[in-house]
């Protein structure tokens, strides 16, 4: 049977997270066909998550925050595997801050892993990409940076997604020529271990009602989105974004 992602090698940043839409991703892939890598912080094991995906696969700690450890996993993977088709940038975190509340500390944090991570990692890729005149990156921002926040991330977390778009586009410009498409995906709220301790059940419950499809996010269904970005399915899709939130934002 031909697969989506036969052949192809991926790597997926904060893919050790069992609940995580880096895993469901990489399970995604992996299901098509792909050889994952899954970069994570040493905490996350990345190496045992890519032992769950089955053989073939490939853990390396990593944090996208320092371009050397980025630069070790672009070379690790060609290294290993001989070619990078797939870059997922999903690596994120947030914080529940008002404006006033944002110290620098907050600021660098969030954007740091959110925006700098997401160029560090594309920027360790893309020679290989070039290299081949092909390639796929798909970068996880947020309907945060869409509706102004407000759920479960602060101004800081909108900004950082919001800049993920800004790169996103530029990116799909400066590098379509070299046959590489670079693509966003804005979900929704989706049930993940980021969550954990920043939604109350009452706010759970009146997010779900404001949802037209009647159900917080599944992990699953940003990994069929990147699936499809990453795939050739979407041969003539760049600088877009998708946006995968039950219809929580139509605009
Ligand atoms: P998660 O916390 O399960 O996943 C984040 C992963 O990133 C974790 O495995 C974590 O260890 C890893 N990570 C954190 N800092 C890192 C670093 N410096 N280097 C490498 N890895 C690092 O949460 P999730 O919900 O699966 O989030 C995945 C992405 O989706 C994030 O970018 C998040 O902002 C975005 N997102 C999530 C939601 C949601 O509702 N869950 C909505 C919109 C966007």
């Amino acid at each position: 049977m031909t697969t989506l992602l036969e052949g192809k090698v991926a790597v997926v940043t904060g893919g050790a997270g069992p609940r995580g839409i880096g895993f469901a991703t990489a399970r995604h892939f992996a299901a098509q066909g792909a050889s994952v890598v899954i970069v994570d912080l040493e905490r996350a094991n990345p190496a045992a998550m890519a032992a769950e995906l089955g053989d073939g696969h490939l853990g390396v700690v990593g944090d996208v925050t320092r371009a050397e450890d980025c630069a070790r996993v672009a070379e690790t993977t060609r290294e290993r595997f001989g070619r990078i088709d797939i870059l997922v940038n999903n690596a994120g975190i947030t914080q529940k801050r008002t404006l006033a509340e944002i110290s620098g500390t907050d600021y660098d944090a969030v954007l740091d892993v959110n925006l700098r991570g997401t160029l560090l990692m594309s920027q360790a890729v893309v020679p290989v990409m070039q290299a081949q005149r092909s390639g796929s990156i798909v970068c996880i921002s947020s309907v945060s940076a869409q509706r102004g926040g407000g759920i479960v991330g602060g101004p800081h977390y909108s900004a950082a997604k919001a800049g993920i778009l800004g790169l996103t586009r530029a990116m799909a410009r400066e590098l379509g020529a070299s046959g590489i498409r670079v693509n966003a995906i804005t979900p929704g709220l989706i049930d993940t271990d980021i969550l954990v301790g920043k939604l109350s059940d009452a706010l759970r419950a009146e997010l779900k009602a404001g949802v037209p499809l009647g159900r917080l996010g599944h992990p699953d269904d940003i990994g069929k989105a990147a699936l499809f970005l990453a795939s050739d399915l979407a041969s003539y899709v760049t600088g877009a974004t998708l946006d995968v939130n039950g219809g929580m934002l139509i605009h």
